[in-house]
């Protein structure tokens, strides 16, 4: 007789900012490897009509990253649905706080080290870093019930410091403390994760797109949603891999 998969069996997956994007990209590859996919979106309108895309195995879920309420909210109906959890990507970011639609140039020479203002350095991180931090302790009791949980951060090479401090890295240009530099501190924050939950079994990488063409970059990136999101969509499905690695679509990153 055949085989048949229950819903139980299948693998369930939580993916941040998946209404759109590279998480979107991320949630629809995982969907069709078999996984039931909770599409987190800070606007549920946004989520369920990406769901809908998507087919019956994706599900839109309310989820802003640095609103704790909402944190715990999802978190509990994935409990209740599926009561555990075995794969979390935390793929929520944004690049700025400022009026959106502005090229990354604009972005840039208004988010300077020198001439950023606190409050908009402190948005980003709070959804680049502590949202990641937020959800992930959130989400731990359900992963804990997983036989072999994993979590995979959305970073940038841009937060490689090996990179941008080499003088011959073409990314310099581009490193600054609002974005970049909370890829840094994510990159760090991925590393304490993967430290502490290695003795648990649970593992956790983090994971650069390529140069991709989404709303983040004003759809500047070269790199179409398909080929960009490659690289965070193999590490979200490899069960047997590292814990503790950063890579991208080239290989292996320098911290
Ligand atoms: P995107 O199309 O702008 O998608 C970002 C997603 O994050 C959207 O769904 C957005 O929701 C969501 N989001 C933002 N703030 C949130 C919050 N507080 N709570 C929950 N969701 C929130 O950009 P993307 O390029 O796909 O970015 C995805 C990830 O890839 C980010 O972590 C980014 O840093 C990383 N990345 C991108 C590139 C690139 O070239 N595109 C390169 C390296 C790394 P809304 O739709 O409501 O805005």
């Amino acid at each position: 007789m055949e085989s048949q998969t229950t819903s139980t069996e299948q693998p369930v997956a939580l993916v941040t900012g998946a209404n759109q994007g590279v998480g979107n990209e991320i949630a629809k590859a995982l969907v069709a490897n078999g996984y039931i996919v909770y599409l987190g979106s800070r606007k549920l309108k946004n989520g369920e009509k990406a769901a809908a895309q998507i087919g019956e195995n994706a599900k839109a879920i309310q989820l802003d990253v640095t609103d704790q309420q909402t944190i715990n909210a999802a978190v509990e109906r994935i409990e209740k649905e599926y009561g555990r959890l075995d794969l979390l990507v935390n793929n929520a970011g944004i690049a700025h706080a400022g009026e959106p639609g502005r090229t990354v140039e604009e972005v840039m020479a208004s988010g300077r080290a020198v001439n950023v203002s606190l409050d908009e350095v402190r948005t980003v991180w709070e959804t680049n870093v502590f949202g990641v931090i937020a959800v992930t302790q959130a989400a731990l009791p359900l992963l804990r019930k997983s036989s072999a949980a994993r979590i995979v951060n959305v970073s940038s090479g841009l937060g490689s410091l090996t990179w941008i401090s080499d003088p011959a890295c073409w990314a310099r240009e581009n490193f600054g403390i609002v974005y970049a530099a909370s890829k840094t501190a994510l990159n760090a924050v991925t590393l304490a994760f993967a430290l502490e939950l290695e003795k648990e079994g649970i593992k956790v990488n983090a994971s650069s797109p390529g140069y991709t063409a989404t709303a983040l970059n004003n759809f500047q990136g070269t790199d179409s949603l398909e080929v960009g999101s490659r690289e965070p969509i193999r590490v979200a499905l490899e069960t047997d891999g590292p814990t503790g690695s950063f890579t991208g679509p080239e290989g292996p990153l320098p911290w």
